[in-house]
């Protein structure tokens, strides 16, 4: 599911506003960096933000994007999450939602549920703190791992059939 066109725009709005009131200039990497992030629906590491951007802007280098990510972070324009193991991901959806988090792949995607927002922490939380806001991380495997595993048991149930069948023809012989 990729982030729709209009919420890119809206997204890539608002941060240009936020690094504008800032004063710092609209650079054409910075906007690419920009566009990057906030059509991602997956929560890119800066590896995976650069990796892309070049492929549009070839000499873009590694720091730039550790930059204008470090700034748009400080703008509260995205989000840096830590929802896997490894480097920080960053999200560019600022509004309340969870996540689920396939534990085959890693990828992490944004959930938008009621009933998720619904719960309430319970009087166990008191001892420990203040809670100010209820972010839930769904663990599971995705559609497209789903997928590949499918196909590899029919993958594995042809090789068997193949196999049998050249048993079968053994016998025969
Ligand atoms: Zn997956
Ligand atoms: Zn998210």
């Amino acid at each position: 599911m990729p982030v729709a066109p209009a919420e890119v725009e809206r997204r890539v709005e608002l941060i240009k506003d936020a690094l504008r009131g800032r004063g710092m200039r609209l650079t054409h990497q910075r906007i690419e960096v920009v566009r990057e992030i906030a059509s991602a629906d997956d929560h890119p590491d800066v590896e995976h933000v650069f990796r892309n951007v070049s492929t549009r802007i070839p000499t873009i280098s590694l720091d730039t994007v550790y930059r204008t990510i470090a700034t748009l972070v400080e703008l509260g324009c995205i989000r840096r999450t830590a929802l896997t193991p490894g480097p920080a991901r960053y999200d560019a959806n600022v509004d309340h939602h969870h996540h689920f988090v396939c534990t085959r792949c890693g990828i992490a995607r944004d959930v938008v549920d009621d009933g998720l927002d619904a719960i309430r922490a319970s009087a166990a939380t008191t001892g420990i703190g203040r809670v100010e806001d209820v972010e839930v991380r769904l663990r599971g495997v995705c559609t497209e791992c789903e997928r590949l595993e499918d196909a590899d048991h029919i993958g594995q149930h042809s090789w068997r059939r193949i196999q049998e069948g050249n048993q079968g023809k053994e016998h025969v012989t």
